[in-house]
């Protein structure tokens, strides 16, 4: 199985799965989008997804051509259009092989070319599913590289962090710098220098057995794993601090780790040119992965 598209709610085949070289998502990456994952087949979160779904579209002025009603209902027909033809993946976690990978995309249209938005016409709807290609287990056991790249987070002033748009390039450059650099994620620092979030990941560390992230404010993507992650470690008695941090506070860490959708929670045991910690993934990350496991895996049932 390649992949599934959904395109204004037809389902084609992926050879004809095109849209307009005038349409605003190509040309200017006017457009929101969203990345959810599957547990048995089944959505996790799907309701944070949506709502963030509507959140980036309201932020952008993008009147979503479907309700979050009718994105579920092609949702779960995309996914079932999906079924079967896994291929093997022997060295996969488990609970990321015979998964899937949902894309869900909002543009703003085509219309005459020009910035205006007025411009617009045709909002398009679009939906990928794939097979999940999440990190593979030997990630997970011994966690990955990251490190903090020059090219900075895009300020709340200039952009909307809270909006997911189809306007990547800041985390394309930032990947590109951090893969030259031998690293996995990227890690982005504000203009102040202070830790924002990764590429596509957000950053959690331990520091005397309390659980660090940077907040909101900052100016980054409220991610639903990270809220997740939040929710549990708070459940377990966790002392929980949203605060801006410095890349030498997290160099020096207990621990590290992102989180992001297709990852789950995984583990950062090299930061730049520096182990974290004993260089292996530590017992807050162990203990908060249970619990987002179990979270998960009652999703699955
Ligand atoms: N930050 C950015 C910039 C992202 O692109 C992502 C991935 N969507 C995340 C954080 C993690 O968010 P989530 O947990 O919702 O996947």
């Amino acid at each position: 199985m390649s992949a599934i598209v959904n395109l204004d709610g037809r389902i084609v085949p992926p050879s004809e799965a095109t849209v307009s070289v005038f349409d605003r998502g190509f040309l200017y990456g006017d457009s929101v989008y969203e990345v959810i994952r599957t547990y048995g087949l089944r959505p996790f979160e799907l309701a944070a997804h949506l709502d963030r779904l509507a959140g980036s579209a309201a932020r952008i002025g993008l009147e979503l051509p479907w309700d979050a009603a009718r994105v579920a209902r092609e949702i779960a027909i995309t996914i079932d259009a999906s079924r079967g033809g896994d291929e093997e993946d022997p060295g996969g976690a488990p609970w990321n092989v015979r998964e899937r990978y949902v894309r869900v995309m909002m543009t703003r249209g085509a219309g005459e070319l020009g910035i205006d938005p007025a411009l617009a016409v045709d909002p398009r709807a679009i939906l990928i599913v794939r097979p999940l290609h999440g990190p593979p287990l030997a990630a997970y056991r011994d966690g990955v590289k990251a490190c903090v790249v020059g090219v900075q987070r895009i300020s709340p002033q200039a952009m909307d962090p809270a909006a997911k748009t189809g306007n990547y390039l800041n985390s394309v450059l930032a990947v590109r710098e951090a893969r030259a650099a031998g690293a996995y994620e990227a890690l982005l620092l504000d203009r102040d220098g202070f830790v924002t979030e990764g590429s596509t990941s957000n950053v959690f560390c331990v520091r005397g057995g309390r659980l660090e992230t940077p907040p909101l404010a900052i100016g980054i993507l409220e991610g639903v794993t990270r809220g997740v992650v939040l929710g549990l470690a708070r459940e377990a008695g966790v002392e929980v601090v949203e605060a801006r941090l410095r890349p030498e506070e997290l160099a020096a860490a207990d621990e590290v780790f992102i989180t992001s959708t297709v990852r789950e929670l995984l583990p950062v045991t090299v930061f730049g040119d520096r182990v974290v910690g004993e260089g292996v993934p530590g017992p807050m990350y162990g203990r908060l992965h249970a619990l987002f496991r179990a979270r998960a895996d009652a999703t699955a049932r």
